[in-house]
């Protein structure tokens, strides 16, 4: 599927960042290691970190590329994936002129990245399955200049429809952000695959989910080159610090990310089942996540109850169309039993209080 839309993303970027003269770090160019360093006052005493680190990560995003089948020039690397959505609104939308379009309930950092960058942010409510409302989208898509869409979505847990994504991507003439946090543990295929048929699209994935990697914080942006010439223009010159970038390394070389997902994904399977089982519970919306979005009948209680017991979930109710619900990762055998044995307690004093209820 190509773009029908012909693409000149330097049309898109902002002004100033068009015009602007990017700071040249000292390591810019790869040198060859046996050089003498007097360029970047660097304490020459090793510690292990007394250098600064490669500002584009070019071995890290050898294997990343090389894993991914993707080559290195269309590839962003941020300080979390929360950076590279910070520099992406930086590098494209206009404050107080330009607007962003979400489809809520969604990631509550695109609307706080907005209103840090004073861009206008325009909502549009997914409908009751959770999927994309394609026409209140295509009402507005004339006067958008960034779309972004999480799928999986969180905290709903679902992936949009494809074809409805592609529809929109042949139809939008800005710049279309795809955050796939989640993509690992879904069985529909990533839009990596799309990649090179839309100079305008930008897919986000993440160290922080899957890959059990969230401490390192090490975001990747995957885009046409021109976008990440632009996003490399405007990051801060050693964004992705030494550590970060050989635990990243290390993680992709050595760690294998199927067993932890099989095992989130039998957890999940497991998780569901109990759940299904408790009177407290009225709908478990379908994941393709790792959490489950859950409606009980008494949410407040049962999100304080749990609290009590040390158990954190995240109230998600003030979200449209997601009332009572409340949001709860999948964990481990062990926490997500604990979790199961204090939702049977509380139902069985909620059980009692009622019956006294009744006998008064
Ligand atoms: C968790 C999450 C991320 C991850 O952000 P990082 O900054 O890479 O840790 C991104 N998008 C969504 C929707 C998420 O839920």
């Amino acid at each position: 599927m190509k773009a029908k839309i012909d693409f000149n993303i330097n049309n898109l970027v902002r002004d100033n960042i068009k015009k602007l003269k990017p700071y040249q770090s000292a390591r810019e160019e790869l040198k060859n290691d046996n050089s003498i360093f007097l360029d970047a006052n660097e304490n020459p005493f090793p510690s292990g970190y007394n250098r600064y680190p490669d500002p584009l990560q070019r071995e890290l995003k050898t294997e990343i590329g090389k894993q991914k089948g993707i080559a290195v020039d269309n590839i962003f690397l941020g300080n979390g994936s929360d950076e590279i959505i910070d520099l992406l609104i930086r590098a494209f939308c206009e404050p107080q002129r330009d607007s962003i379009l979400i489809n809520v309930p969604t990631y509550g950092m695109y609307e706080v990245c907005a209103a840090i960058n004073n861009v206008d942010l325009k909502k549009i409510e997914l409908n009751s399955n959770f999927q994309l409302d394609i026409n209140k989208i295509f009402d507005c898509l004339h006067d958008i200049k960034m779309m972004i869409v999480c799928s999986p979505n969180n905290p709903t847990g679902n992936s949009f429809n494809k074809k409805d994504i592609i529809t929109i991507l042949q139809n939008f003439n800005g710049v279309f952000v795809i955050d796939e946090a989640y993509i690992e543990f879904s069985e529909e295929k990533s839009f990596l695959d799309e990649l090179l048929n839309f100079p305008n699209l930008v897919i986000l994935q993440t160290f922080s989910k899957a890959r059990a990697m969230a401490g390192i914080r090490v975001g990747m942006g995957f885009a046409d080159a021109e976008i990440i010439h632009i996003l490399n223009k405007i990051k801060s010159p050693y964004n992705i610090s030494l550590l970060n970038q050989k635990a990243a390394l290390k993680a992709l070389k050595t760690s294998n990310i199927n067993l932890s997902k099989q095992a989130i994904l039998r957890q999940k399977e497991v998780l569901i089942n109990e759940l299904q089982q408790l009177g407290l519970v009225l709908k478990i919306w379908p994941s393709d996540a790792n959490f489950l979005l859950v409606e009980f009948i008494n949410y407040k209680e049962v999100f304080y109850f749990l609290n009590k017991k040390n158990i954190i979930v995240r109230d998600r109710s003030n979200e449209p169309n997601c009332s009572c619900c409340l949001r709860i990762t999948v964990g481990t055998s062990n926490e997500n039993s604990m979790l199961i044995r204090s939702l049977r307690e509380l139902e069985k004093l909620t059980l009692k209080n009622y019956e006294k209820d009744i006998i008064s």
